[in-house]
């Protein structure tokens, strides 16, 4: 079973990922953590995508579908896609890459979520920097400002949680991956989910969907 959940910055991908890899199984393979990570490390990967991502923009296709290809192993195919594909042609090698290995994507499901909630969500959001509990200043602060509740990790800005370069990843998904609904819907294989509602919420319209699917294929 492979599933997409699609959405802009800020939609609760993250956050859903969390609650599905676990109770369905799914490896949970989220580009941007991968992106952070590896600057973070200060590899050869991360250093090629580092100032695409402090900007808010996309990673170059051909790093990114490289990057994917390195970490799926299709044929034991039980993932869970956040944050990719985000372009056309993203899409499309991961359809190419899916049909030589006789595998198809189960769903895609779209979180969706009007652009100013988007940006409230993203420039309140704060994370911790040791164990990435996540945070927000307006709805769910830390105990003790700047410190992690669980871990007492310092508790941040994420770099591209700034104002200005929020507006431009949210300006980039209009652009450059919204298109991708269409795409997705001529396939069939598109749900959307409201994502302005509470996690819980938003959490129980996704697995009514994952349920569906596993009713229809006799189990994941
Ligand atoms: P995210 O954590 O998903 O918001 O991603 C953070 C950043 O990582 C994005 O703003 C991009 O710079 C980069 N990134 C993550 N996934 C992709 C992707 N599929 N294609 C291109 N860039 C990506």
């Amino acid at each position: 079973m492979i599933v997409i959940l699609l959405g802009a910055p800020g939609a609760g991908k993250g956050t859903q990922s969390a609650v599905l890899s676990s109770r369905y199984g799914l490896t949970h393979l989220a580009t941007g953590d991968i992106f952070r990570a590896e600057i973070a490390a200060k590899s050869t990967l991360g250093e090629k995508a580092s100032n695409y991502v402090k900007a808010g923009k996309l990673v170059p296709d051909d790093l990114v579908t490289e990057m994917v290809a390195g970490k799926m192993d299709v044929a034991a195919g039980k993932y869970l896609l956040d944050g990719f594909p985000r372009t056309l042609n993203q899409a499309q090698s991961l359809d190419q890459t899916l049909a030589k290995n006789k595998a198809g994507i189960s769903s895609v499901i779209y979180l969706n979520l009007p652009q100013a909630e988007a940006m409230k969500r993203l420039t309140s959001r704060r994370i911790c920097a040791s164990c990435g509990e996540v945070y927000n200043v307006l709805t769910r602060p830390p105990k003790t400002e700047g410190a992690c509740d669980k871990c007492q990790g310092k508790v941040e800005q994420r770099v591209d949680d700034s104002e200005a370069t929020a507006a431009k990843r949210l300006q980039v998904f209009e652009d450059l991956t919204s298109p991708l609904i269409a795409y997705y819907k001529a396939e069939q294989i598109f749900n959307e989910v409201d994502a302005s509602k509470r996690p819980e919420e938003v959490t129980k319209s996704v697995c009514a969907v994952i349920d569906g699917l596993q009713v229809k294929a006799g189990g994941v």
